[in-house]
């Protein structure tokens, strides 16, 4: 064996083993770039959600009113015109009792809060990293890499 031959294997053998030290090193997990965890994509970190059923509003526009806060009843009612009784229709305006003459009904959805809780993370804001299970580092495992 010639002396370029040892040189050039010893290099090589450096090379392999500094490799190997690199790989068994614990790598930043690239997911959550180290932080553990992620901004939660559902609620954008607000941890809240704008309530879809009220657009955000808190209430929604009462349905038997809408939105005026008076309801018409119509009733027959006889009347005597001239000695005579004749039905006559009455138009009575009474306050919506759906809605208590507001026009507007509480969001049931929301309870008026015109938002609701995130359930994707749980109103926290942020998702633990699946990838390094929130440590922020991915450990070396061997037997990850035979895998590959
Ligand atoms: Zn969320
Ligand atoms: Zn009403
Ligand atoms: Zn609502
Ligand atoms: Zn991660």
């Amino acid at each position: 064996m010639s002396k370029l031959t040892t040189s050039v294997l010893i290099t090589l053998l450096l090379a392999c083993c500094s490799l190997f030290m690199m790989a068994c090193k614990d790598k930043v997990c690239k997911v959550c770039s180290g932080k553990g965890k992620h901004v939660c994509e559902q609620c954008e970190g607000a941890r809240v959600l704008k309530c879809t059923i009220c657009s955000g509003e808190g209430y929604t526009i009462c349905n038997r009113c809408a939105g005026t806060g008076k309801t018409t009843t119509e009733n027959y009612e006889y009347v005597s015109v001239k000695g005579k009784l004749t039905s006559k229709m009455v138009r009575k305006s009474l306050n919506c009792p759906n809605c208590k003459h507001t026009g507007k009904l509480i969001c049931v959805e929301c309870a008026g809060q015109k938002h609701k809780k995130c359930t994707t993370c749980d109103s926290v804001g942020a998702l633990i990293c699946n990838e390094c299970m929130g440590t922020g580092v991915i450990k070396f495992s061997l037997k990850l890499d035979y895998k590959k």
